[in-house]
């Protein structure tokens, strides 16, 4: 069976959730094949063979950390020269885009990002994207070299399947060109105890409804009620109620939760195009006509003053 190529995502060993996302949808095209940069390789190692991986590929370099990520690019070459894998499977995070881009010009590959799914096809593996603020939904692959594809978090259910996930060394020499910009200092985010908004399972957002940041906690409660992270519309960041860090949408971030519960935002098609792929939408709004609720599963036409902490209340009953 072919080999896949699957970049992990990792702190200090730490796999994160969408790479063992990454194993389940690699089983669909063949064998995966991990490859891990950095440290503690073994301990990564245990989770990535309980997920599928054949073998993991580790390489640890001081150049990882130092620079961006072009030595990555290096090490993930490495591999690909080591294998001549089928397809080589990245997160689509702004590392894991920019990797797979790089990676894809020097091996004279096409690219296709931000997949939210991916199934075996007769010339290869055929990926699905959502385009046009999701107005659509295409399938199509790459027609030159072997596909290098991004694919967005919480696109596939992390299955365990357990494989022999053997650690093998992998040699890498990495260029002087590779050396071109350095990193000088690092400042960690504050945080919040709340997952990565990008790779939780269920995210609350707020919007302009809540009328001000002395209400966000109103709807972080809810967040912390279900375990989840907080997005909000570009109007509650543009006045200045929550960080552009979590904004969703066209210029914000792009979501793809189980569940996505929207509070006082109407859906607009810039909003919706961030969180349009989630698999269960609920909105609260106060108006019935609130473009929103053409898109949801459930929606609630109420005052989200009434009905978000009931439901936090409720939630913490269970
Ligand atoms: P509004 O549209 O003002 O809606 C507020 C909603 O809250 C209303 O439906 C109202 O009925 C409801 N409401 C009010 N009070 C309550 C209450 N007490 N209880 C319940 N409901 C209540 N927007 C984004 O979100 N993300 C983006 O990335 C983004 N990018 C953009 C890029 C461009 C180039 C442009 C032009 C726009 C972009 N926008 C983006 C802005 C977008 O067009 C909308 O203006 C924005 O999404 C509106 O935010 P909102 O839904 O919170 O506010």
């Amino acid at each position: 069976m072919a080999e896949v190529l699957v970049y992990v995502d990792h702190v200090d060993g730490a796999v994160r959730k969408p790479t063992l996302e990454l194993l389940t949808l690699a089983r669909r095209i063949g064998e995966p094949v991990a490859v891990h940069l950095g440290a503690n390789a073994e301990e990564a190692a245990k989770v990535l063979g309980e997920h599928g991986a054949v073998k993991v590929l580790a390489a640890d370099a001081p150049e990882f950390a130092e620079y961006l990520v072009a030595p990555k690019v290096d090490a993930l070459q490495a591999a690909y020269d080591a294998v001549s894998p089928a397809a080589v499977l990245l997160p689509s995070s702004a590392e894991g885009k920019e990797i797979g881009a790089r990676l894809a010009v020097r091996i004279g590959s096409g690219i296709i990002t931000d997949a939210v799914d991916l199934e075996a096809g007769d010339e290869g593996p055929v990926a699905t994207q959502s385009v046009f603020a999701a107005s659509f939904t295409t399938k199509s692959r790459v027609s030159k070299g072997t596909p290098v594809i991004t694919v967005k978090p919480n696109s596939a259910a992390p299955e365990a399947a357990p494989a022999a996930g053997t650690v093998e060394q992998l040699a890498v020499t990495i260029a002087d060109s590779s050396k071109g910009t350095k990193i000088v200092s690092r400042t960690p985010r504050e945080s919040t105890g709340r997952p990565e908004l990008t790779e939780a399972a269920i995210v609350v957002s707020g919007g302009r409804g809540v009328n001000g940041a002395e209400n966000f906690p109103v709807i972080e409660a809810l967040a912390d009620s279900l375990g989840a992270a907080v997005g909000a519309s570009r109007a509650a960041v543009d006045a200045g109620w929550y960080p552009h860090t979590n904004q969703v949408g066209q210029t914000g971030k792009s979501v793809s939760p189980q569940l996505y519960i929207a509070a006082g935002i109407s859906g607009a098609i810039q909003h919706r195009a961030g969180m349009q792929t989630s698999k269960t939408i609920v909105a609260i709004n106060k108006d019935a006509e609130a473009p929103i609720f053409d898109l949801v599963d459930y929606g609630v036409v109420g005052d989200l003053f009434d009905v978000v902490p009931a439901l936090t209340e409720e939630v913490k009953t269970r």
